[in-house]
């Protein structure tokens, strides 16, 4: 039998994709392997993006489709957010169940609104499609002053994040368990899951200090490991910032916080390189980067941490 996606995992099937694909456009400045494709239209330089939630995958039917519609847009903006920029146009691709009640997407699209007036953009087409599960693919186009890679901080930056990690992966921990009553603390951090904000309040920041960004989407080790490919990072864990509610949760089930916050995924905090003090705008120093090196990451104390984090395609977490 020949192999499987699922072999590949979800960064082998994008390094198949991308062979396959070969550009020699002149105006594209990156193409694959960053948050957003970079492209020079004129003066200017447009960000291209698109992500995608499915039913079963990313949510379940039974999460508030407002929620749901939320975050479509904002981990969208996250990534145009990580490159400094801002969005200009987004469009939408909803493949839908017929059965699926009209109030569902009324809901829905409440949802994609408010975060449309929220972030200041608009949504200009789109296409409709019959599908076995809710899908939505949601293409959004940026730009940026400058261009700021997500792999290219300089030896003795330091290494930011602009908020707690950790809260979404606890809030789908509780939010799979389907309880009826919640706590105040677990309604929170659910919150976090369900309704990120992308961090396009910092997106100036990134513009003016940043020599390397990105959001952290899938953990915030696995993605410090592709910021710092290519050199060696040492992370002070202590100063990782921890919310009061994950604190509680994993006090209250015999856990770790600095595992969640270091491997949960979803935060769509933001994680920036520089060589400018980030605190006064917000920002939490976590790192440095030492050196040249092939990725390696270690703890203040001299631990080597293992990156591995969240692939979507093998449901390994
Ligand atoms: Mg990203």
């Amino acid at each position: 039998m020949g192999k499987r996606v699922s072999d590949l995992g979800e960064f082998g099937l994008i390094a198949l994709l991308t062979g396959e694909i070969k550009n020699n456009d002149p105006s594209l400045i990156r193409d694959f392997g960053d948050d957003t494709a970079f492209v020079r239209s004129g003066e200017k330089i447009l960000l291209l993006t698109v992500d995608t939630l499915v039913e079963g995958i990313h949510f379940l039917r039974r999460y508030p489709p407002d929620a749901v519609g939320w975050k479509l847009v904002s981990v969208n903006v996250s990534d145009i957010a990580a490159k400094g920029g801002k969005p200009l146009w987004g469009l939408i691709t909803l493949s839908l169940p017929p059965d699926l009640e009209v109030e569902y997407v009324r809901d829905l699209y409440r949802g994609i609104n408010e975060a449309l007036n929220r972030y200041g953009f608009s949504l200009v087409g789109g296409n409709t499609t019959k599908g076995e599960k809710v899908c939505l693919d949601f293409p959004l186009v940026g730009e940026a002053k400058r261009v700021i890679f997500r792999d290219t901080p300089k030896v003795g930056d330091k290494i930011f994040v602009s908020g707690t990690l950790g809260d979404s992966r606890a809030g789908l921990e509780l939010l799979l368990e389907d309880k009826r009553d919640y706590k105040p603390h677990e309604w929170r951090l659910i919150e976090r899951h369900l309704r990120p904000v992308a961090r396009l309040d910092l997106s100036p920041v990134v513009e003016k200090y940043a020599n390397a960004s990105m959001d952290i989407s899938d953990g915030f080790l696995a993605d410090l490991g592709k910021m710092v490919k290519n050199f060696t990072a040492v992370v002070d864990l202590e100063r990782i910032p921890l919310s009061e509610e994950l604190k509680k949760y994993c006090a209250e089930r015999g856990k770790n916080p600095i595992e969640y916050a270091l491997r949960g995924g979803e935060d769509y905090e933001l994680l920036v390189a520089s060589d400018i003090d980030l605190t006064p705008y917000g920002f939490f120093k976590v790192g440095r980067i030492t050196s040249k090196g092939k990725g390696e990451i270690y703890t203040a104390d001299g631990r080597r941490l293992d990156i591995k984090g969240f692939d979507h395609l093998q449901g390994s977490d």
